[in-house]
């Protein structure tokens, strides 16, 4: 016989955890069915294992600035194998935490693929059993996306690949321009690859401030990684010193791994959307409401399968509005504007906000304010690299609408400015706020010189 339950979450990621906690802290009874590994993208194969890898990567630096210190450091060696089990062994601990941890709220967790057979009918595929569910949440994430069928395509990897690999390889091409793309380049060249990065369009991190975008490329350039834009990967042959990389316009780069960072697809493939009368939009994401809400009332999206801002915050607070909304008695929707991020390059980006572009084109009246400068750390240690900041004004109303910075901690600093964003917090507030000396920050309260101001021309 089914069973019935008042909500079953398809997805144990980062929404579909929270969402099922939540929920059944306000009284539902609550099934969540996972796939693979308890946690989802970010936990098993995305944020931690990379940030884990992005901070393997840091030592390279830290070694060599320590002699500016007066430090004498032997010739370091790094192990693969050994920085893989650890990061396994953190890995299946957080899964068992998360685990834990919603056995702890009362969620029956059932280790299966679970798929709609029709609007409130969910099936175990482990099993064949179904379950008669009164809400459902779709919460089953993204999954790499490799792009056509090239010549070669078996010996691609994905992101997911990447952290599992047997060696560090000598040599990598990695295809993509976007945020994984570059973390990824950051991470290998980081461990001593050699790393060429190959993306279609004219430069990386597509969609990011123009300056922001020029200022890590240059800096990623100095490390060592070469970048090639405008071109794209043809095909791969297998050759007896590894893989002989084919790129648009006849040019050969030769390497021993190819990861391909081309984008991510919502995992909607097999579910029974058609069935149950759930809609698509047309980037093949479910189409949902301000309340995560699909097409089908009773069934709600969240996280990276409705493509909206696929990060895990976004998701977590997405999973939690739905389960406050539908069962705790709260109306609550999520607000996706004003998403602070951060990029985890070497250097790393931090962002919020509007990019000068975009203010230029949404506003009358945009100040500028930009710095560039060697961070403190860098002069004893001989390092050649510079931190920039920008900070875009409204300039009718002097609130700041966006701010972009490249340089250590950007991630950690964008977190704090995205609380004065939120708070509207003006210029003129962050001239009037004190600086913190010495740090790299108070240069974000210390512009004083605008670089620039715009004036929006009356449309002809
Ligand atoms: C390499 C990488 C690095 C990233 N770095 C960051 C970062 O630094 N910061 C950040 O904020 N975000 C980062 N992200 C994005 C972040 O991981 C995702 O936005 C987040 O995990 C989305 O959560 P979700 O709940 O939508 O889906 P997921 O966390 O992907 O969870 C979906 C779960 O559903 C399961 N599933 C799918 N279909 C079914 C089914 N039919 N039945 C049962 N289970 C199913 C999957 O196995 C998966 O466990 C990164 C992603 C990647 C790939």
């Amino acid at each position: 016989m089914a069973d019935a339950v008042d909500l079953f979450v398809i997805g144990a990621g980062s929404g579909g955890v929270r969402a099922a906690r939540i929920a059944s802290g306000y009284g539902a009874k609550v099934m969540i069915a996972e796939e693979y590994r308890v946690g989802g993208t970010c936990v098993i194969r995305g944020c931690v294992p990379k940030k884990l890898l992005v901070y393997a990567a840091r030592f390279a630096d830290e070694f060599e600035d320590a002699a500016g210190y007066g430090w004498t450091v032997p010739e370091p060696t790094f192990n693969w194998a050994t920085l893989i089990a650890n990061k396994d062994r953190e890995i299946a601990r957080l899964e068992a935490a998360y685990t834990t941890n919603l056995e702890r709220a009362k969620v029956a967790i059932v280790k299966s693929r679970a798929v709609l057979v029709d609007a409130h009918t969910v099936k175990l595929v482990a099993t064949g059993q179904t379950v008669h569910a009164k809400h459902i949440l779709i919460a089953t994430g993204g999954a790499p996306s490799l792009g056509k069928d090239i010549e070669g395509h078996q010996h691609v990897i994905s992101s997911n690949e990447a952290f599992h690999l047997k060696e560090l390889p000598k040599r990598i091409v990695i295809q993509g321009g976007g945020y994984i793309a570059v973390e990824f380049a950051s991470i290998f060249n980081g461990l001593g690859s050699e790393v060429t990065l190959v993306y279609r369009g004219d430069n990386i991190l597509r969609g990011f401030d123009e300056d922001l975008r020029t200022h890590l490329r240059a800096e990623m350039e100095k490390r060592g990684i070469k970048i090639v834009t405008k071109k794209i990967v043809e095909a791969i042959e297998q050759v007896d010193h590894g893989l002989c990389v084919e790129l648009s316009g006849h040019d050969d780069v030769m390497a021993d791994r190819v990861m391909f960072a081309t984008g991510r697809r919502p995992n909607v493939a097999g579910l029974g959307l058609e069935t149950a009368g759930v809609k698509l939009n047309e980037k093949g994401a479910i189409e949902v409401n301000e309340f995560s809400q699909t097409s089908v009332p009773h069934i709600y999206a969240v996280g990276d399968v409705t493509d909206r801002i696929a990060l895990t915050p976004v998701a977590i607070r997405e999973g939690h509005a739905f389960a406050d909304t539908v069962f705790g008695a709260k109306s609550i929707k999520v607000d996706h504007t004003n998403v602070p991020t951060a990029v985890f390059s070497e250097p790393e980006c931090g962002v919020i906000g509007l990019t000068q572009a975009e203010a230029c084109k949404q506003l009358d009246k945009v100040d500028i304010y930009k710095t560039s400068f060697r961070p403190m750390k860098a002069t004893l240690a001989g390092r050649d690299t510079r931190t920039f900041m920008k900070l875009v004004v409204d300039g009718s109303t002097d609130r700041l609408v966006g701010c972009h910075i490249v340089g250590p901690d950007a991630g950690e600093m964008i977190q704090l400015i995205g609380i004065a964003v939120r708070m509207k917090a003006t210029k003129a507030d962050f001239d009037a706020t004190m600086a913190v000396h010495p740090t790299a920050a108070e240069e974000l309260v210390t512009m004083r010189e605008k670089a620039g101001s715009y004036v929006r021309q009356a449309a002809e």
